[in-house]
């Protein structure tokens, strides 16, 4: 993409109403646009990266044996009549009435959803278990929203339903969300802690909120000084999801890790220098819950002797649009945004110095062909600004790879390759700079 046709709003100054980091550079970066308090359109910038993130959750719930689904925003209320919920959700919940005097609402989380087109369509205890996800917007009508992206009320989240025979069989099913949680946010370079959790309106017996360390944090959290060395990644790399995941599930809970509500000084096992008192920001949560739903809403399967089983149920959620500032509070500097290389809008910010030299354009025109045909996501700021305004945009975006080019390296044969995460600087042929990007 040439920057000089992108639409890229950039903001010179700060805005005074963005309280925290995230929210003052996705705005100052151009990604996103507020349209109401708590409601933004994502901007091309923006959009990139939200996609990305969708896609690496969609992988690693895909890889877990979830199947994706897409259910709608606007639900009846009559399905939450039948859970009981129409009443307790009180004022978060957006409630609508259609032409006809029906009441409808837009969805803020879809377990009646889920649960009617379960019981709709399985009734064997052979037909389980199963998984369902969807990637879809939620609205909750928060009281406070603030941060930007990070509470906003309109945002996008991937919710997953299992359904289960039994709560054996569910705990399995739990497992398996939680592996796949820990390898989704490591994946996007971020260090997520599960934390032992309230179950709060949603309900259930087991939950984990998964939480990533940083300063903006709206939970004060505390955990074992050794979450900090972990590497969940690998620890999960190549664990068979049908094997038991008890012993990993054991392992990774083992050591200490709470949120604000479940942490008591008095019972903390730690000494004080083993134990970390932080801020967090809650970007999954996953819960078991058992027949809360299936019972009242009567979703049920016959089991093997013939009995009616009201199915065991458990819910997984991923704040996909939160995720998108979380990286930003996690990975910056003082210049700007520094993206990890698995959700960057693009991989590399080619830049022009001289827009107004022939020989720098034939290169630089040159270098992003090869690029694009390599299939390399590249941004070309080809535009003609002074050097010191192309490189502050480039360190503003925060793209992983600048490939700098100009009349002095050009003359002796080189262009620069600068990393913007350690800030390191390459003089370089170009084939040497395009095997390195491409990967060859
Ligand atoms: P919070 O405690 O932050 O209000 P929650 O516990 O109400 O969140 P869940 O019902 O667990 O949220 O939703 C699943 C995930 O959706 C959360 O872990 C979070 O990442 C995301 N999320 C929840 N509320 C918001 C919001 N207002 N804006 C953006 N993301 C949200
Ligand atoms: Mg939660």
């Amino acid at each position: 993409m040439r920057l000089s046709a992108y639409f890229l709003p950039l903001l010179k100054e700060n805005p005074s109403e963005a309280q925290i980091v995230s929210h003052r550079l996705m705005l100052r970066a151009g990604m996103i646009r507020q349209s109401s308090a708590g409601i933004y359109s994502w901007l091309p910038l923006g959009f990139r990266v939200l996609k990305k993130v969708e896609q690496i959750v969609r992988e690693e719930q895909d890889r877990s044996g979830a199947q994706e689904v897409l259910m709608p925003t606007i639900q009846p209320a009559d399905l939450w009549r039948e859970s009981g919920r129409y009443d307790d959700y009180g004022k978060e919940m957006l409630r609508i009435r259609d032409r006809h005097e029906r009441d409808m609402l837009y969805g803020p989380t879809n377990e009646e959803q889920i649960t009617d087109i379960f019981r709709g369509a399985l009734k064997s205890y052979r037909d389980l278990p199963k998984n369902l996800y969807h990637i879809q917007w939620k609205f909750r009508d928060e009281v406070r929203p603030r941060f930007g992206v990070m509470r906003g009320r309109e945002f996008l989240m991937k919710d997953a339903y299992s359904f289960d025979l039994d709560a054996k069989g569910a705990k399995h099913s739990y497992n398996k969300m939680f592996v796949a949680y820990l390898r989704t946010f490591a994946r996007m370079g971020l260090k997520a802690i599960p934390m032992r959790a309230e179950t709060g309106p949603i309900g259930g017996d087991l939950s984990h909120e998964f939480i990533i360390l940083a300063e903006t944090g709206e939970s004060a959290v505390y955990c074992d000084k050794a979450w900090l060395e972990t590497d969940i990644l690998k620890a999960a790399d190549g664990l068979d999801f049908d094997s038991d995941l008890e012993p990993f599930f054991r392992q990774w809970t083992s050591l200490y890790a709470a949120t604000d509500d479940m942490h008591d000084p008095a019972k903390c096992p730690l000494p004080a220098e083993q134990l970390v008192t932080a801020r967090g920001i809650e970007v999954g949560h996953i819960f078991f819950f058992g027949t809360k739903y299936s019972k009242p809403m009567n979703a049920v399967v016959a089991g093997p002797k013939g009995e009616s089983v009201p199915v065991e149920m458990g819910s997984y959620g991923i704040g996909v649009s939160r995720l998108v500032g979380a990286i930003i509070e996690a990975s910056h500097d003082e210049r700007g945004i520094i993206w990890p290389e698995a959700v960057a809008p693009f991989r590399v910010g080619l830049v022009n110095l001289r827009a107004g030299d022939a020989a720098c354009v034939a290169a630089a025109d040159a270098l992003y062909t090869r690029l694009r045909s390599a299939g390399v996501e590249t941004l070309y700021d080809d535009r003609d600004e002074s050097p010191g305004g192309k490189f502050a945009t480039m360190d503003l975006i925060g793209l992983p790879w600048q490939l700098v080019i100009g009349p002095r390296g050009l003359a002796a044969g080189t262009v620069e390759l600068k990393s913007r995460r350690t800030g390191e600087r390459q003089e370089v042929s170009s084939e040497a700079a395009l095997a390195k990007l491409t990967g060859e």
